[in-house]
């Protein structure tokens, strides 16, 4: 078959065969007459200027697909250049890419390139959008270079791929006529028979994927950047609890140990983790392992506490699943609601607050709220600054005291004063202790109820200290204890002295059965036995008086019954009252006195007790022929009593001790010498209820002298008594029995 051909003379066609037409898809109608340069631009030969024989082109036929041809041409006699055509074995696209047509229909920009020169054999409406050349119809770039893009240079990516020999990607170009676009652009090299043919180029507009994806970046981004900044802290882990992101709080967290260990619970072993009550979380149940096992938390408060720190928190969080429902990671939200525990505590507290001061405000007893552990006062309450300026006048004012440690009042030990507070508040007891102290020489017992104010998690927060007075109770105790002590000593002390009179009693009473049983009276006899047991009544009468007199003395019930009276007379008939006794003991009496009368307020009761006991022990130990002195010395404002003896005296070294109760010099003296120790120290309780002193002089074998000094005082207001006498039956009485020790 004849190749095609086209005949010109004089550059204008003059013919075309039947396979042209046939090749190009143009009649002769359309070609015949044409000038050459017409027939460049219909077949858009542009790029080959002068066409040498052999020589191979593309030229685009009627429907605009390329076609490369060998074009020889030959001069006949008439002058005519006849061109042959003929087409390449295997050179069309469309054989070599068969499925290029259906991606010229997509929405993604194609050409295809002849890699000789760049010319483009094909292109779509896609590509010229890309190019920025809408309205171009494809028609006319086909077959022309291809342009500069704007964006890169064209010719260098072109040389760069045919010296490479290997694709050539740009992704995401932007382009300055299409700010708002995004293309990703690919230059594939097509390989026929090893040469690089073609050149393919795909431009895909990905402006949305693009702009999708920023949009999620950036949201991404704004998201990171709450995340990273927000003041909860945010831990993202993996299933193994290992972390995978942290933000800022968390990173700033000492909680989160995370220099040593990537694993959330790793780092956070430093810490223990408490309920909110204070009991501990076990291991597998803390938040982030609760979280691994696919729990939820929301508004979960912990503490979490090492010897350092103690950190109140609320966790929320839960598990992150993948699409197949997979558990991957966990997220835990967690803050630090120290500061708002503590602000809930305060109200707590003042809750518990306001209803001990509704509770206090009715009592009278002093009240202090301290700061714990530094024991400073927060509030102290008048009532407690009244008893604390008794004991100390110099303390500032109750204003000056708030902030102020304790320590800084009384020399309490704040350490082991914690010490004991904990031991109680361990056993569930307030701690109670009373002080003593010593103000103007009196006693003050203050007794201290110490309770703790707890918080939400059972932590002691505050102290309460509650004061009262209790000097009253305290004396009262003391006077028990004080009568419990004597009673335990008059049993010590005074049974021996009980039994010796009974004794006698008994055995005279026997004795007298004996005569009676017998038949035998004799009544010398029975008046002596009579006598004796009449002495040892008294005895025992006398022994009681005292023991009560003691007993009475030392609760503080012993009072005396003061009048105003004419003291030199009372003591005038108390002696001349045991004149006689004395003198039949073969002792002589002088009483003397300095004036006749001198009026001042006293007991006349115990007056008399002090002279007859005085007197007693001057006759029990004188012995018959010495003399008995009594003197009374008016000096104005004090009466001095006298009583001196002549008789055995007593050595110095007992001086001192002989007011003591039971104090006896030698209980191994002779008979007579028979006592209980009581005498004289009840002497003293009488002299110092008048407000007396007494005082002992004496010399062994040569005699004392007691000196009872009386402040002579008169109850105004009060009449002047006449002191009646007793009568002689009740003086007798009573002289029996004070002397009731003294034996023949
Ligand atoms: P008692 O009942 O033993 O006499 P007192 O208290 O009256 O108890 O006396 C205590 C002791 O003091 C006596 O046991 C005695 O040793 C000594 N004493 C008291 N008065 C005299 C005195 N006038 N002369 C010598 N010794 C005395």
């Amino acid at each position: 078959m004849p190749n095609p051909l086209i005949i010109f003379k004089e550059n204008i066609v003059l013919k075309i065969n039947k396979e042209f037409e046939r090749f190009t898809g143009y009649s002769k109608d359309e070609i015949i007459g044409k000038s050459k340069s017409e027939i460049r631009n219909i077949f858009k030969i542009y790029n080959t200027e002068n066409i040498i024989n052999g020589q191979s082109i593309y030229l685009f036929i009627k429907n605009d697909q390329p076609r490369e041809v060998v074009i020889s041409y030959d001069i006949n006699e008439e002058n005519e250049q006849i061109y042959y055509i003929k087409e390449k074995r295997n050179s069309r696209i469309e054989d070599s890419l068969p499925y290029i047509e259906n991606f010229v229909q997509e929405n993604i920009g194609i050409a295809i390139y002849n890699a000789k020169d760049g010319t483009i054999l094909k292109a779509n409406q896609a590509l010229l959008d890309f190019i920025n050349l809408p309205t171009i119809k494809i028609e006319n770039i086909i077959g022309h270079k291809m342009y500069d893009h704007p964006n890169f240079s064209f010719e260098t990516i072109y040389k760069k791929i045919i010296n490479d020999q290997k694709p050539y990607i740009l992704k995401e170009i932007n382009t300055k006529h299409h700010e708002d676009k995004y293309w990703d652009i690919t230059f594939i090299p097509i390989f026929i028979k090893r040469k690089i043919k073609f050149l393919l180029q795909l431009v895909s507009d990905i402006t949305e994927k693009v702009m999708s994806r920023k949009i999620i970046e950036k949201q991404n981004q704004e998201l990171e950047l709450i995340i990273e900044n927000i003041s909860e802290e945010i831990i993202i882990f993996d299933q193994e609890g290992e972390f995978l992101k942290m933000n800022k709080s968390a990173r700033e967290n000492a909680l989160f140990d995370i220099n040593n260990t990537k694993n959330v619970c790793g780092a956070l072993n430093c810490f223990k983790g408490y309920e909110i009550d204070g009991t501990l979380i076990p291991y597998e149940n803390r938040p982030i392992n609760r979280i691994r096992r696919g729990e939820k938390i929301e508004n979960y408060r912990i503490i979490r506490k090492n010897e350092k720190t103690t950190q109140y928190r609320e966790v929320s969080g839960g598990p992150l699943y993948n699409s197949d429902g997979k558990l991957i990671a966990g997220i835990l939200v967690s803050k630090d609601i120290s500061d708002r525990i503590k602000y809930e505590e305060n109200i707590y507290t003042k809750a518990q607050y306001d209803i001990i001061t509704k509770i206090i405000e009715n009592f009278d007893f002093g009240f202090a709220r301290l700061s714990y552990p530094d024991f400073k006062y927060i509030d102290i309450n008048n009532k407690a600054y009244e008893l604390y300026k008794k004991i100390n006048p110099n303390i500032g004012s109750q204003s000056s005291m708030i902030g102020q440690c304790i320590s800084n009042y009384n020399k309490t030990n704040i350490i082991k004063l914690n010490e004991k507070l904990i031991k109680c508040f361990k056993n569930n007891k307030s701690y109670i202790y009373v002080n003593r102290h010593i103000v103007d020489d009196e006693e003050l017992f203050q007794k201290y109820i110490v309770q703790p104010l707890y918080g939400l998690n059972n932590e002691i927060i505050e102290i309460i200290v509650i004061g009262i007075d209790v000097t009253k109770d305290e004396k009262a105790i003391n006077i028990l204890e004080k009568t419990l002590q004597t009673q335990d000593e008059i049993y010590s002390n005074v049974s021996h002295e009980l039994k010796t009179p009974l004794n006698v009693i008994f055995s005279a009473n026997q004795i007298m059965n004996m005569y009676l049983t017998n038949d035998l009276y004799d009544r010398e006899k029975f008046l002596t036995y009579n006598n004796n047991i009449k002495q040892n009544c008294y005895r025992l009468i006398k022994l009681i008086n005292n023991i009560v007199d003691l007993s009475k003395n030392s609760s503080g019930s012993f009072n005396a019954n003061f009048i105003n009276g004419n003291i030199i007379e009372t003591i005038e008939n108390i002696v001349q009252s045991v004149s006689e006794y004395i003198k039949s003991k073969g002792l002589r009496i002088t009483y003397d006195a300095n004036v006749e009368e001198k009026i001042m307020a006293y007991d006349p009761n115990h007056i008399e007790r002090i002279m007859l006991n005085l007197m007693s022990n001057a006759i029990k130990f004188s012995n018959a022929g010495k003399e008995i002195f009594v003197n009374v010395i008016d000096n104005e404002n004090t009466v001095e009593i006298c009583v001196e003896d002549q008789g055995i005296g007593i050595a110095k070294k007992h001086l001192d001790s002989l007011f003591k109760r039971f104090y006896r010099v030698n209980k191994s003296l002779s008979r007579n010498t028979e006592g209980s120790g009581i005498g004289l120290s009840l002497v003293k309780s009488l002299v110092d209820l008048h407000g007396g002193t007494i005082k002992v002089e004496s010399t062994s074998g040569k005699g004392s002298i007691f000196k009872v000094t009386l402040p002579a005082k008169i109850i105004e207001n009060q009449v002047q008594h006449k002191i009646e006498m007793r009568n002689e039956e009740n003086r007798i009485e009573i002289i029996n029995i004070e002397f009731s020790d003294i034996y023949n």
